[in-house]
């Protein structure tokens, strides 16, 4: 298995990004599936919305089912996780990745495909900058929701992703805010964070104060290695 940790994660997700061309939000995942001409998407309806899909590989190439029973926003989410486990993990010699929205702690695959999924639809260099940009502007936690909701229909992507990006970047927003230049933000993953003391304020937290607990990202974005 390929251990990545969370900057070359990033790193290999945006040298995808600039081999599909891709250069202005929103970063389209059917359109990323269309080059990587071996993927087809296909959907049905699951039992339950806990389910987000499955990658299934086979020799006739790498067949993606969603779960129709998801909104369409939560299936573009759905696609960009199932499209990272089909450009990442197709020499893991696993014929089918079945994925569910809770993922236990050491899922080492199931982090990198969500993460690497954030990563594709809501790049952070970009994210960076425009939390800088308004950041000055954002004096209540009503400011920041509108923030939220205008980023998730630039990216395409639901507020809920959002709110987990503010927590998973929350010491890479905190460099920016601080005057460090987005190309020279360490990218640092939860589990590095936490190793080193150095956890940041996310900008839930500062907002939100207490009840920004209720953000915690279902899975705890750990690098595993
Ligand atoms: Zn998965």
């Amino acid at each position: 298995m390929i251990y990545y940790n969370k900057k070359q994660l990033y790193d290999k997700v945006n040298e995808f990004r600039a081999k599909w061309q891709m250069r202005k939000a929103p970063y389209d995942p059917y359109e990323a599936c269309r080059k990587e001409k071996r993927i087809t998407i296909d959907e049905m309806p699951y039992k339950t919305k806990g389910v987000r899909g499955m990658l299934k590989i086979d020799e006739t190439g790498h067949h993606i089912l969603l779960n129709s029973v998801r909104t369409k926003t939560e299936q573009n989410f759905d696609l960009a996780h199932e499209l990272m486990h089909s450009v990442l993990h197709a020499s893991e010699d696993r014929t089918a990745f079945l994925c569910s929205l809770r993922i236990t702690r050491n899922h080492y695959l199931e982090w990198q495909a969500n993460e690497g999924a954030a990563e594709f639809l809501v790049p952070y260099r970009e994210f960076l900058q425009d939390i800088r940009g308004i950041k000055e502007s954002l004096r209540t936690e009503d400011d920041l929701y509108s923030f939220k909701f205008s980023e998730a229909v630039k990216f395409r992507v639901s507020v809920q992703t959002i709110t987990y990006r503010l927590e998973t970047l929350r010491y890479e927003i905190r460099q920016n805010l601080g005057g460090i230049a987005v190309e020279d933000v360490a990218v640092v993953s939860n589990k590095a964070q936490l190793a080193t003391a150095m956890a940041a304020l996310s900008l839930n937290e500062e907002y939100y104060g207490k009840k920004a607990r209720k953000f915690k990202p279902l899975c705890v974005c750990d690098d595993g290695v």
